[in-house]
């Protein structure tokens, strides 16, 4: 017996699929690489620090915060599930 296929379960494999962005500013290092690959959901504090761009928590929809995420120095860039209804 195949176990159940149902409607809603085949997602398109989309890189586009939305995110729960967030920063440990206890690991942050302020390279600026985030704010540099993703400036529409990064931005840097005055003190250079990298932080969410507040409204952009769900990363924008767009892969560049992947790229962010991962070009972070001490990977301080998450990326979670997001925050469910
Ligand atoms: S790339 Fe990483 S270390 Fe640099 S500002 Fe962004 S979160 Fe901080």
């Amino acid at each position: 017996m195949s176990g159940a296929t149902g409607p809603g379960t085949g997602r398109e494999e989309k890189e586009e699929r939305p995110v729960r962005v967030a920063i440990d500013t206890d690991v942050c290092i302020g390279a600026g690489q985030c704010a540099l690959l993703a400036p529409d959901v990064f931005t840097q504090d005055d003190d250079g620090f990298g932080t969410v761009l507040p409204g952009r928590e769900d990363g924008g929809g767009g892969t560049l915060v992947r790229e962010a995420a991962r070009a972070c120095p001490v990977r301080a860039v998450t990326l979670g599930a997001p925050a469910g209804p």
